[in-house]
């Protein structure tokens, strides 16, 4: 039984990220994001148990009839549940259950929305001066008239006194309490909290981009929810804490809160990204467009240039997969950076020349102009006679190979990877477009635009929507796919080069 955390992937903890590496089996519902599953292997079994638009979520029976069903064909399952499992999440219920059965668990607590929520808005659930007590209360009374153990069906909310609850503690935090939220302010007042009491409920905090918090205070509360039409899931916090929000807010200010932004990399690179973006506060709608493969030549190229490596005088790098193949296909050989001491490494930009360091390398150039036909045009001394090696991509450009030849250099150009388009959540991307729900869409190459463009269709991208790209090639062959020059431009052609640019914009428009 693990606790997923109350949204943001990184709110797992390291026990629960693990568990879920083992698991055969994966039960996990509505609140558990689903970035998480990608701890899971690809072969374990995803089960989701919340409710689907048009229909109801599993009944507990159903869940406690399936993992037990699992655990006896003798799979580990991982019972995923947002927050903390044992916060109303219903995790006591199954573990008695599990129990009876006499099938072994253990419980990964997890961080609650209880607390996470209100920290992701700036409200701290006690203070020095503020508060010295929270509690924790549901919001909902329980009608369904379900058994469970010995206890009788709604006890537990029966017992509710509104007179204690009222004073149980300086903050008070309900969970799924947004519809009876006219009640639960009512019962406050009646039993002695002042109308002018703050209030404040985050709905789907620590999501990125979807995050949303509203402020009142007991008196009014309840007209804003209706004016804001504010939904489920949310935390209400009632309290003087409320305040701190003003001072201490956070996760949703900043020139990307809120954003929605599309990340079209190849698949391997595409999290990092998504990452940088979370951490501003941007939902990173990931759009893996591009998987790296191996050549179709099965490294043949490749290997036979790692047989002569000693007789290059260059190996120019012109993507950081590059220097990903080179390295491990030399590993492979059996050899080490000492096969080719006499060369030199020319790395095209910035995000080239980390890879090569990721591998101890130092590039001994990097041209100023960031592009293939740059580092040919600039690499330094005679380069008449010399022997360059060049590893691309199978669909390389050539600019960088004639800038050399134009030269009269002797070149190997060869196949160290091949990019294949991979329009793995096409479906998603095209319902958001549809329902307005994206910012701006952003590119890293001349081939994220094009499979973008395959992957989707000719729809064109709405007005709405702006384009981003990390350099002038990217935003040549965006003019031209997309009939519109990108609204944002990279000043440096890497991805924190990128996010500057959006977040700079995004400054700009306020
Ligand atoms: N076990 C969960 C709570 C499950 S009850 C936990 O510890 O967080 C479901 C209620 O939790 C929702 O109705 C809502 O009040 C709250 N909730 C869960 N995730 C939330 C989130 N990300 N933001 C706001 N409220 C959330």
């Amino acid at each position: 039984m693990i606790g997923a955390g109350p949204g943001d992937p990184k709110l797992i903890t390291v026990g629960g990220a693990e568990a879920l590496k083992k698991a055969d089996v994966v039960v996990y519902d509505r609140l558990a994001h689903p970035k998480l599953l990608d701890y899971a292997r690809m072969d374990a079994e995803r089960v989701y148990v919340g409710k689907k638009a048009d229909q109801h979520a599993m009944t507990q029976d159903g869940i406690n009839a399936l993992l037990a069903d699992r655990a006896a064909a003798g799979k580990t399952v991982a019972r995923l549940k947002g927050g903390d499992p044992f916060v109303f999440g219903r995790g006591g219920e199954e573990a008695e259950y599990l129990r009876e059965r006499d099938i072994p668990f253990v419980v990964l607590p997890g961080v609650t929305s209880a607390i996470a929520a209100p920290a992701y808005a700036g409200i701290p659930v006690t203070h020095r001066d503020a508060a010295s007590s929270f509690a924790v209360i549901t919001g909902h009374e329980r009608n369904d008239g379900r058994e469970s153990g010995t206890r009788l069906p709604g006890e537990a909310e029966g017992r509710r006194r509104w007179d204690k609850i009222a004073y149980a503690a300086d903050t008070l935090l309900f969970l799924m309490g947004v519809e009876n939220l006219g009640e639960i302010v009512t019962q406050l007042m009646a039993n002695g909290r002042a109308a002018e009491t703050p209030v404040a409920l985050v709905r789907w905090g620590t999501w990125a981009g979807q995050q949303e918090t509203l402020v009142g205070s007991l008196g009014d509360i309840v007209e804003r929810v209706r004016v804001a039409k504010f939904k489920a899931p949310a935390v209400t916090i009632v309290g003087e804490v409320v305040k701190l929000r003003e001072k201490i807010r956070w996760f949703d200010i900043g020139p990307l809160a809120g954003k929605r932004v599309i990340v079209t990399r190849a698949r391997e690179q595409a999290s990092e990204f998504a990452e940088m973006l979370r951490e501003r506060g941007a939902e990173p709608i990931e759009f893996p467009l591009i998987s790296i493969v191996p050549p179709a030549d099965g490294y043949a190229a490749l290997d036979n240039a790692l047989v002569r490596i000693g007789s290059y005088d260059w190996i120019c790098f012109v993507s950081a997969p590059a220097v990903r193949a080179f390295c491990e296909r030399l590993t492979a050989a059996g050899k080490d950076a000492r096969a080719f001491a006499g060369a030199k490494l020319a790395a095209v930009g910035p995000a080239t020349a980390e890879a090569l360091r990721g591998f101890g390398l130092q590039p001994d150039f990097l041209p100023q102009i960031a592009t293939g036909a740059g580092l040919g045009a600039e690499l330094p001394g005679e380069v008449f006679g010399k022997n360059v090696l060049l590893p691309r991509a199978a669909e390389g450009e050539d600019a960088l190979a004639e800038a050399l030849i134009a030269r009269e250099a002797t070149v190997d150009a060869v196949t160290a990877y091949a990019n294949v388009v991979d329009g793995a959540g096409a479906e998603e991307v095209r319902e958001r477009l549809a329902e307005g729900t994206v910012d701006v869409v952003t590119f890293t190459s001349s081939s994220t635009v094009k499979n973008f463009v395959t992957a989707l269709g000719e729809a064109p991208l709405p007005t709405s929507v702006k384009i981003a790209c990390i350099g002038p090639s990217t935003a040549k062959t965006a003019t031209e796919l997309l009939g519109r020059a990108p609204e944002i431009l990279a000043d440096e052609p890497t991805m924190a080069g990128l996010l500057a640019a959006l977040e700079g914009f995004h400054a700009r428009q306020g």
